[in-house]
């Protein structure tokens, strides 16, 4: 897969609190365009949380957030949604339509395709992810790595020029991980501009070209990965992968 039209992203000094609850405490992330960022880090560290303010679900209390540089703050959100695609851990797929259906949707109600083009969109898409031949069959009849794979086809088809995975494969059986992993790692070599929050670690080192390890609310260290699991400087970082590795 190749020619996207990928955008940089950053997130400036990106402060959220939930009430008393400060969950982002001075986030800075950068990624280049055409590169894939990993998000490392404990359960309830503020990965995805991150991934909702740098899309603007949530709004940070204090803080930027640029795509090509320039900031997306004043802008309206529907339109920085559609240029961010967003991949979550449960696929959030319609189960009554069909999976070429799926993919069609979002290309009819905000890209105003009409309909005969957003299916023949919804095919190209749905066979870069080697499943044209599901188009009309329901979700539920395919594998979660399949319906997974559906979903990823979905997001693309916005034409986004940032793709973010939330633990993406965290609800597949393992022996589906690979499947999607091996799409992501396509992607990314494709030059999308991509910020993944994963417990795959194998993915991380890599397919990445940073690793930005958060913990409660602040990165403690970012880097290559060559960098960030060879020679982690903090105890939190040493600690955090001698538990997942
Ligand atoms: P992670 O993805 O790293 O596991 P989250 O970003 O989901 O972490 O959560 C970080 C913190 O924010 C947690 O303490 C969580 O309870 C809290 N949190 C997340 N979403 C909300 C919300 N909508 N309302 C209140 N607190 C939330
Ligand atoms: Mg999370």
């Amino acid at each position: 897969m190749s020619q996207f039209t990928s955008g940089s992203l950053e997130a400036k000094n990106v402060h959220l609190a939930f009430g008393h609850n400060k969950v982002l405490r001075g986030i800075d992330l950068s990624v280049p365009a055409g590169t894939t960022a990993s998000v490392i880090g404990p359960s309830g560290s503020g990965k995805s949380t991150l991934l909702r303010v740098m899309n603007r679900l949530i709004e940070p209390d204090a803080g930027d957030i640029l795509l090509d540089g320039k900031s997306v703050l004043k802008d309206n959100p529907d339109e920085l949604r559609r240029r961010i695609g967003m991949v979550f851990q449960q696929f959030n797929l319609f189960p009554h339509k069909s999976v070429g259906e799926n993919v069609a949707f979002a290309l009819r109600k905000l890209r105003k395709l009409p309909k005969e083009q957003a299916r023949e969109e919804a095919l190209e898409q749905l066979d870069l992810v080697g499943l044209r031949h599901k188009a009309d069959v329901r979700p539920a009849t395919l594998s979660g790595g399949q319906q997974q794979r559906v979903a990823i086809a979905r997001a693309l088809a916005m034409k986004p020029e940032v793709m973010f995975f939330d633990e993406a494969t965290s609800a597949l059986d393992p022996e589906l991980v690979k499947g999607v992993l091996a799409l992501m790692a396509d992607l990314a070599k494709g030059g999308m501009t991509m910020v993944v929050v994963t417990h795959e670690m194998g993915f991380s080192r890599n397919v990445s070209d940073t690793v930005t390890f958060m913990d409660g609310g602040v990165v403690v260290e970012s880097g290559p990965p060559g960098q960030v699991f060879e020679n982690p400087q903090t105890e939190r970082l040493q600690g955090f992968l001698s538990d997942v590795l």
